[in-house]
């Protein structure tokens, strides 16, 4: 059996010139990086139709080891599409090296449902997360200088809230002391680094418009505290220009493309679990501007992913999905029902149906958005007939069809009833309801989240995120849109309980303030906006033989 490098390095890749025009681009619309890959100048111009394309939401029931294959039912749902003749491009996230080099899956689909050239794209692509690790790093730099200077602004090096970034799973840099060495070497104080995914300027990047949007967000970011406790912004540093010139390209959407050629623009890409888990505003706006059908994911199950597209880019993007599909496999699904991982090639059809609560309660979840919901089974190959057949009986009862899907096996052709069915459900009505409205308080915001889309009781707040709440009230933050930064595994705040569980809170312990981004992340449990590596870290079955070629990547 192939594996995933092997295929996509055993394709013919077109010309990115060739892709550029076959999805509406003109030559002097976008950037080449090299022979297959380019960026998409930022252009307003860019309108090749009178409507926007139907937008198809991808996201899925809680991940498990077991894998669902998101981002493989998304490049094999828009092929699926396109080989029934509809001009369709894809809106994806790019990859970070974090989890490339941690933990084995990257983000460029799987099989014969991968986009390309899938290397470059897993690795280094336009440069983007480094022009972000850059700009964050050179506003750490700033801030630091700012106080090491005579301290104009009165910022207190105890209430800083702007951490360092690198894109690297390295928990060893969690919590550090910078500054020693002398009065030469700056101020000492505490810091720590996040994961470049997890940085306010991957957020704003995401979330921009337009060039002067993005200025704006970054001038607006809360970087700490003064010593009588008034927020500091990047503002009143100074160096807003500065931070947008590093990432002038950086915010423009890269083009690439599928297998067979179907247009993919990968953008932006935070996490589901630490940030907003979608990708920009402004590659699925081009995307829905020049195709008929634009297929996006959002990260991590539609707990995560999903209610955060829902919630925070849908009002940014001005257009809401047209239908949602649910990837589920009967593998996770077992193992949401006990069943070990050594197990689960073996058929367990009671296993199943326990662990079907989980596809349950994201099916309610989903179904209170007033959009048409369906459920992709991505099919392995030790899924029995009898298995499938449990999933698609269940779902009934939700008002949604289970269809199986073999996009890994055997690329778009394994999507066909998929792809009708979506093209059927896309030309329906849909009627959008919002899960909160702007002006609930942010404890409303809380528990609705949790009892709506996680089925749980509401939240429990520690006493420093209490004394935060207060805090922002007078700062004027209180009716910020909430991220939950929680664990991907869980409805609830504890990796360990899979399934649908009950009579549970979700425990507050943090918020960070992101008023460039827009929005409160609230930190659950025991979640880490800096990720460690495994026991057997990708990195170590991972190399580059003497013509270039790479093995082990996945
Ligand atoms: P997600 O987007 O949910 O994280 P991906 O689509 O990136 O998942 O898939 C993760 C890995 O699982 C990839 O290496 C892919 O090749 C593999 N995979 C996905 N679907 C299947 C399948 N049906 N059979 C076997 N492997 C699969």
């Amino acid at each position: 059996m192939q594996t995933d490098i092997e295929i996509a390095q055993s394709v013919e890749i077109k010309p990115i010139t060739e892709i550029a025009t076959a999805a509406g681009l003109q030559a002097n619309e976008i950037e080449p990086y090299g022979y297959d890959k380019a960026k998409i100048k930022l252009d307003p111009s860019i309108v090749r139709k009178q409507e926007l394309g139907k937008l198809i939401l991808v996201t899925s029931i809680n991940p498990t080891p077991a894998g669902e294959g998101k981002s493989t039912v998304t490049v094999g749902l828009a092929d699926a599409l396109s080989l029934a003749d509809k001009k369709t491009m894809i809106a994806l996230r790019e990859p970070s090296l974090g989890p490339v080099m941690g933990l084995k899956g990257g983000a460029t689909g799987g099989g014969f449902a991968q986009v390309v050239p899938m290397a470059d794209i897993n690795l280094h692509f336009t440069g983007d997360f480094h022009a972000l690790t850059s700009a964050h790093d050179t506003l750490a730099a700033l801030l630091d200088n700012s106080i090491h200077q005579g301290n104009p602004l009165n910022i207190d090096p105890r209430r800083i809230l702007w951490k360092r970034v690198v894109d690297i799973n390295d928990r060893e840099l969690r919590h550090v002391t910078v500054g020693l060495g002398g009065p030469t070497s700056g101020v000492p104080r505490e810091d720590g680094f996040d994961i470049t995914v997890a940085s306010e300027l991957m957020a704003i990047l995401t979330l921009s418009t337009d060039l002067m949007d993005m200025k704006e967000r970054i001038k607006r970011i809360v970087v700490g505290y003064t010593y009588s406790k008034e927020p500091v912004t990047v503002a009143d540093l100074g160096v807003a220009g500065a931070l947008t010139v590093l990432l002038k390209d950086a915010i423009k959407p890269n083009l690439v493309q599928t297998l067979v050629h179907t247009p993919a623009i990968i953008h932006g890409g935070p996490f589901a679990n630490i940030a907003q888990g979608t990708n920009s505003i402004l590659a699925t706006k081009t995307a829905l501007k020049l195709a008929d059908y634009v297929v996006t994911e959002a990260g991590f199950g539609a707990d995560l992913g999903g209610e955060k597209f829902l919630d925070i880019k849908v009002p940014l993007l001005g257009k809401t999905p047209d239908t949602i599909v649910i990837v589920a496999t009967v593998r996770a699904l077992k193992h949401h029902g006990g069943v070990a991982l050594a197990n689960l090639n073996n058929e367990d059809v009671m296993a199943l149906k326990n662990g079907l609560e989980n596809l349950g309660q994201h099916l309610t979840a989903m179904n209170r958005y007033g959009v048409p919901v369906l459920v992709a089974i991505n099919r392995f190959t030790s899924d029995t007939e009898a298995e499938l057949q449990v999933i698609k009986d269940y779902v009934q009862q939700f008002g949604a069809t289970a269809y199986t899907t073999e996009v890994w096996a055997k690329g778009g052709a394994g999507a066909q009833e998929l792809a009708t069915a979506v093209i059927k459900k896309s030309a329906q009505e849909t009627d959008f309801t919002p899960l909160y409205q702007a002006d609930d308080s942010a404890i409303d915001k809380l528990n609705t989240i949790v009892q709506t889309i996680y089925g749980g009781d509401g939240v429990e707040l520690s006493t420093k995120a209490q004394k935060q709440l207060q805090d922002f009230e007078k700062y004027g933050w209180d009716k910020l849109p909430i991220i939950m930064a929680k664990t991907q595994y869980s409805f609830t705040d504890d990796a360990k309980k899979l399934g649908a569980p009950k009579d549970f809170k979700i425990h507050i312990r943090e918020f960070v303030p992101k008023l460039g981004a827009g929005f409160l992340v609230a930190l659950t449990g025991n979640i880490m906006t800096m990720p460690g590596l495994p026991k057997h870290p990708a990195a170590l079955d991972i190399d580059v033989d003497e013509n270039g070629t790479i093995t082990g990547l996945f």
